[in-house]
């Protein structure tokens, strides 16, 4: 393929996913195929002559599309929101043509500096302390990687070593074996697998702090494990806190945790991968204090800041993509207050017209309330008659019409 042909491809590939997404609600949301349903769809070897790019484009929509999951259907409520936008999608396509892969400053200065830079905008939309702050000076800072599970890893590994090299200094008798053979990490009952598989990594072992009614991680449920623990001589080195749990978005009390690690020299790492991105609203800020106890911290922009995949902190590889493009885009064009309002969804002024839509249509009749500063649409079970097929009815009308004007106010807000 020449550039000739890629302007005219790549414009026709902008369009196929422009078409795709504009009318994704046309698609079964989850694919009818069976496991292994691939393999004899395709020939069983790479072809040994090229073949023209229709024949690939042709079997997007005949072998690929059968059997996507479409993550980005308004009927998808599954797993967690995989963050996209139009400017991060060509963010990712600049990214590809640039092409560079950059493990040092040299290798390739814009890329390293945006993405410093980037981090700094981030953790200052989040309001993270100075110390998480690259800055001028570069004392802080954080990098990007692909996944919160490849963050976990990396503070665990982080947290190893230091405690290694800590207690070496103390007793020089230690090997590193007899300290390895001692170290526990820990993470709640509700912490995601990816912290059970960070210490099977790093060959230490794993203790699940059970939590309490809301589901959270307490300071008084650390204690008695880390005071159990060191009793039979096992070292603590590492807990991993986290903010929005998979299971049911429930956050770990950090004013309680935080103390307590500092004071024991454990290493607290943040995992917010799914909730982080609400920090940036001042509202839900509150969530994230305590941050200051910690010593390593990372969310996933790509599950719900407009980021698409993969947009996470710290890294293990040393080449790096230029993924900071997508941030930067992003950012720009959304602006903090963009983020804040697609983090927020529903304001009051949606769930006016929502109302409003719902009376005008005449179907069901609701009336709303006020609970202090925000507008609730309010259901009440009224009539002796009524069903589970009433309601049932009731929410799905409700939920089209939601999305209806979603839809409406997303095209709106685009445009602007
Ligand atoms: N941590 C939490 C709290 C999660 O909810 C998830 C995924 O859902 C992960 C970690 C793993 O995320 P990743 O796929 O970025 O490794």
């Amino acid at each position: 393929m020449d550039a000739a042909e890629f302007r005219k491809r790549g414009k026709e590939m902008v369009d196929y996913i422009a078409d795709y997404l504009e009318k994704i609600d046309k698609r079964q949301v989850f694919p009818d195929v069976e496991p292994g349903y691939l393999r004899p769809l395709i020939p069983d070897c790479a072809p040994q002559d090229p073949e023209s790019f229709e024949d690939v484009f042709k079997d997007i929509e005949k072998i690929i599309m059968p059997g996507v999951t479409h993550w980005h259907s308004p009927y998808f409520f599954a797993y967690f929101p995989a963050a996209s936008s139009f400017p991060a999608l060509l963010a990712d396509m600049l990214c590809g043509g640039i092409g560079c892969v950059g493990f040092s400053w040299a290798a390739s200065p814009a890329c390293t500096e945006l993405e410093t830079v980037m981090l700094d905008w981030l953790g200052k939309m989040i309001n993270l302390p100075e110390a998480f702050l690259a800055g001028k000076d570069g004392q802080g800072g954080g990098v990007i990687q692909g996944s919160a599970s490849e963050a976990t890893l990396i503070s665990l590994l982080a947290a190893r070593t230091k405690t290694i090299r800590w207690l070496q200094s103390e007793k020089p008798e230690l090997t590193e074996a007899d300290i390895m053979s001692r170290l526990v990490a820990y993470a709640s009952d509700q912490a995601h697998s990816s912290v059970e598989r960070a210490a099977l990594i790093g060959a230490v072992k794993i203790k699940k702090v059970p939590s309490g009614d809301t589901f959270s991680v307490c300071g008084s449920a650390l204690k008695k494990v880390l005071d159990e623990d060191k009793a039979s001589g096992l070292i603590p080195f590492f807990f991993c806190a986290t903010l929005g749990t998979t299971p049911c978005c429930s956050f770990d009390k950090l004013l309680e945790l935080g103390p307590i690690c500092n004071k024991e020299n454990i290493w607290m790492h943040i995992d917010a991968a799914y909730a982080g991105s609400a920090f940036i609203c001042p509202e839900f800020r509150h969530l994230l204090n305590g941050v200051e106890f910690a010593d390593s911290f990372n969310f996933n922009p790509h599950k719900w800041l407009l980021v698409n995949f993969d947009c996470s902190h710290w890294q293990i590889p040393l080449g790096r993509r230029f993924r900071s493009l997508k941030l930067w885009f992003v950012l720009r064009m959304y602006g903090v207050t963009g983020l804040q309002e697609h983090v927020r969804k529903g304001s009051n002024e949606l769930n006016k017209a929502l109302l409003k839509s719902i009376n005008e249509a005449k179907k069901i009749h609701l009336v709303p309330c006020h609970l202090r500063e925000k507008f609730v649409l309010r259901f009440a079970i009224c009539s002796r008659t009524v069903e589970s097929t009433h309601i049932k009815f009731a929410w799905q009308h409700i939920s089209q019409l939601a999305t209806d004007l979603l839809k409406t106010w997303e095209q709106n807000h685009h445009q602007q």
